[in-house]
């Protein structure tokens, strides 16, 4: 399991800049830095309502991760203690990146 921080608090499963749900999966198959990663589990809450109150942030989480060129990425799973995904104002899942990534 992995500690992961995430900025994302236009994604309706943001929470104290964590994650509520138990397991996420990053993008980016050809990702060769952060740019071209994101989290592909990104949903945008229409408003701070939308977010479903009864969810709680997890500290640690299974992320699934397409980005096989990260020298964290071990067998399509992140093997990193503590990952932060970034992008503070992201619409779109692709707005978002893995800001841990680092190319092999
Ligand atoms: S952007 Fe991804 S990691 Fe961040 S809260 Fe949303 S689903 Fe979780």
């Amino acid at each position: 399991m992995t500690a992961l921080g995430c900025n994302v608090n236009s994604c309706t499963h943001n929470k104290d800049n964590c994650c509520c749900l138990s397991s996420i999966k990053v993008e980016g198959s050809s990702a060769c830095k952060c740019d071209e990663t994101c989290c592909g589990s990104f949903y945008e809450a229409d408003s701070e309502t939308a977010k479903n109150a009864s969810e709680s942030p997890k500290i640690t989480l299974n992320i699934a991760c397409d980005a096989s060129n990260c020298v964290y990425n071990d067998n399509q799973k992140c093997n990193a203690d503590h990952i932060d995904i970034s992008g503070i104002c992201a619409s779109e899942a692709c707005e978002t990146v893995c800001a841990t990534f680092k190319c092999k």
